[in-house]
């Protein structure tokens, strides 16, 4: 904790990591962020993790962009090994920002005209506000004049999104985290909270403190293994035979709710005679976890009063990932878990407005709202906001889009705030596509691994140097202040989608993005009743919320769900294998995900002091029994190899880690994980398999 004596000024804000959402202050001296401190949130109640508190000093990196660049004719695209970011100047030079914008668009705007809009693609960020995204999809929408605009959600909760759209008509979570605390059993699976939502992990331990049941089903063990009543590891890709497993106990032994069923669902005649055969001693082989153990958490589950079931990425990043949400969401629906306090379905939402960027449209298949750009209907409500006529087709999701640059189809790109030549799996398809481009224009802070590949860069504006917007996990909407002015020339996003949105002719004139809010709320009824001014005054508002001076619902469907006569719908799945199963060749399960102290690709956390110190190398996590088979220490180097390619790190004893896996973080350039992994998609959320993909270890030197 800083000196506050010592700060010239305070500013309320929110973390700009993950979706927990946490509301800050910044201590500011000099035009210097001093220290952070925690507020009184509704989401954090003064608590902060090591990001949020110590994460804050990357906008101040000597390798931040001041200034427009431009490709210097003849430098070839593509990440360059020696490439300097601290020093760019010699693949890129300096520009006015009335050059660099005039060129960005000029580039976008002749392909349009001469290949049609569906040359061109857009990636909007999730670190941006609900305003910026709002502004990206719409300049996409209307000035490019396509559907083909996406963003990090589809790596990482698409697939949830899809199931919970598919079975109860709205894609965000039906109860806080904090809804946790009166819950009597809870359940995170696909989830290691400790790591990704530190701050809603502390919620967890507390309720199991205070006597509710924890019950974590995952591969690989975790700190909240220790807060655990039963803590099961069912083998990597078991999950949808777990699940199905649970179902027929529940549904077998009469424990499933019937007067809930008959008033709210529809479709459990179906889910009855799918799971019939699905039982513990059927599923034991390919989830790996004993019959009586399934038997005993299902009993719990079911038999709780009160209980919820939390979900990340380990459930979502499958080629079955929607199959995965589909049966959770079944789970609850069976015992009526949701729709009261102390029960709900929960997707740990990533970035720190995934779910506010999804809200305000940044998703190919949907308006704002999710409202599909398929159906006349809802889309002239938005030819009619916006004064144009709308394309109806679905456009292409992240990697379709790689795909469709290798294709020929897509030619150009506007990229803001994303980072795919990282982030992609089979990161060396990925960087060719980049590379093909015939026009690639990146928006960020730094000259990220991405922004090599373009052909002009605009410097943009961090967080903290930011007013807007942002929705976390658990639905609130909340407001983020800035705190320092951007460096240099760099500029707000929304200041620069603007200009770029003018040169294709659009005559926006937003002064300030308070005027995009009240524009969004004119399209978007998640909105209804959260004004800019609400939010300056209270700090944050959960969706939906009933009336002016009403609090938002933290628990919705208590009467009935956003579908067609108001009934939830069970969605029955099979047990299907892994996109790529390990073989004689390639014997061990690559998995990926993120450290606690690095972001995603660690274009921040690897620019912040103290996060960056504390976890500087890239790591392969293994369990013991692995590392003595390849016969290397920990600290030692082993080489990992897929189909794809191969990387070379050091290795690390996780004693959390089963034997046949291992863990690597995406954040490290120098050992990139995603150069490994599988694209295969889930066909529903297309979402890639992150999760599995087949590999191989051998010692290295
Ligand atoms: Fe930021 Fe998430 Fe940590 Fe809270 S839990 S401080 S939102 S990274």
């Amino acid at each position: 904790r800083g000196d506050s004596a010592a700060a010239d000024r305070r500013v309320d804000s929110i973390c700009p990591y993950c979706g927990v959402g946490c509301q800050l202050t910044y201590h500011v001296k000099d035009e210097q962020i001093l220290f952070v401190e925690g507020r009184n949130g509704p989401s954090n109640q003064g608590r902060l993790c090591v990001k949020g508190r110590f994460g804050f000093d990357y906008p101040g990196h000597p390798a931040r962009l001041t200034r427009p660049l431009i490709r210097r004719p003849g430098v070839p695209k593509g990440l360059d090994p020696d490439f300097d970011p601290a020093r760019p100047l010699t693949h890129f030079r300096e520009a006015s920002w009335e050059e660099a914008l005039d060129l960005a668009a000029r580039g976008l705007v002749e392909l349009k005209a001469t290949q049609g809009p569906d040359a061109l693609a857009g990636f909007g960020s999730a670190k941006c506000s609900n305003e910026e995204a709002w502004l990206f999809q719409k300049l996409v929408r209307v000035g490019f004049g396509s559907n083909h605009v996406d963003h990090c959600t589809r790596l990482c909760h698409a697939s949830s999104v899809a199931a919970l759209m598919e079975c109860l008509g709205s894609g965000a979570v039906t109860a806080s985290f904090m809804q946790a605390l009166q819950a009597e059993v809870v359940i995170l699976t696909g989830c290691n909270p400790a790591v990704n939502h530190p701050v809603a992990a502390t919620y967890f331990k507390q309720a199991a403190r205070n006597g509710t049941k924890l019950i974590i089903l995952d591969p690989r063990g975790q700190a909240l293994d220790a807060y655990a009543w039963r803590s099961l590891r069912f083998s990597p890709g078991g999950d949808v035979a777990l699940f199905n497993a649970m179902l027929n106990v529940i549904i077998g032994e009469g424990l499933y709710d019937p007067a809930y069923i008959d008033a709210h669902t529809e479709g459990f005649a179906a889910l009855k005679a799918g799971v019939v055969d699905m039982t513990p001693e059927a599923m034991s082989p390919l989830c790996g976890v004993a019959p009586e153990a399934i038997r005993e958490v299902a009993r719990a589950y079911a038999g709780a009063e009160r209980a919820m079931i939390f979900w990340g990425m380990g459930i979502s990043q499958h080629v079955h990932g929607t199959d995965n949400a589909r049966c959770l969401i079944s789970l609850a629906l069976a015992c009526g878990h949701t729709g009261r306090p102390g029960t709900g379905l929960h997707p740990l939402r990533g970035q720190n407005n995934v779910q506010g960027a999804s809200d305000a449209g940044l998703i190919p298949m949907v308006l704002p709202d999710y409202q599909p750009v398929g159906d006349a209907q809802l889309r002239a409500a938005f030819e009619a906001l916006w004064g144009t006529e709308l394309a109806p087709d679905p456009g292409l999701t992240v990697v379709e889009i790689m795909d469709a640059i290798l294709a020929g189809q897509i030619r150009g790109m506007y990229i803001l705030g994303e980072n795919p030549a990282m982030s992609d799996p089979d990161l060396n398809h990925a960087r060719a596509a980049l590379a093909a481009l015939e026009h690639l224009v990146v928006q960020d802070l730094f000259v990220t691994e991405t922004a090599q590949f373009a052909d002009v860069i605009l410097p943009a504006a961090a967080w903290s140097e930011k007013t807007g917007t942002v929705t976390n996990t658990n639905r609130q909407v909340q407001l983020g202040r800035a705190a320092l002015a951007p460096p240099g020339e760099a500029k707000p996003d929304w200041w620069i989608i603007q200009q770029m949105a003018r040169r294709f002719g659009l005559g926006w004139d937003y002064a300030h993005p308070r005027e995009v809010f009240a524009e969004m709320k004119r399209g978007m009824h998640s909105l209804d009743h959260i004004t800019w001014e609400r939010l300056e005054r209270e700090g944050s508002v959960t969706y939906p919320c009933p009336a002016d001076d009403a609090p938002g619902q933290d628990v919705v469907f208590a009467d009935a769900f956003p579908r067609a006569g108001g009934r939830a719908r069970f969605s029955p799945t099979r047990p299907l294998p892994p996109d790529e199963p390990v073989d004689a060749a390639y014997p061990v399960v690559l998995t990926t995900g993120r450290l606690l102290e690095h972001w995603h690709t660690g274009a921040m956390t690897r620019r912040s002091r103290v996060l960056d110190e504390r976890e500087p190398e890239a790591a392969a996590f293994l369990a013991p029994a692995e590392l003595g088979r390849l016969g290397v220490a920990p600290g030692g180097a082993v080489r990992i190899a897929t189909r794809r390619g191969a990387i070379t790190l050091t290795a690390r004893v996780d004693p959390g880690m089963p034997e046949g896996m291992v863990f690597v973080p995406f954040a490290f350039v120098e050992a990139a994980a995603n150069l490994l992994t599988n694209p295969a998609l889930d066909p529903d959320g297309k979402i890639p398999e992150f999760k599995y993909a087949a590999c191989r270890l051998s010692p290295a030197s």
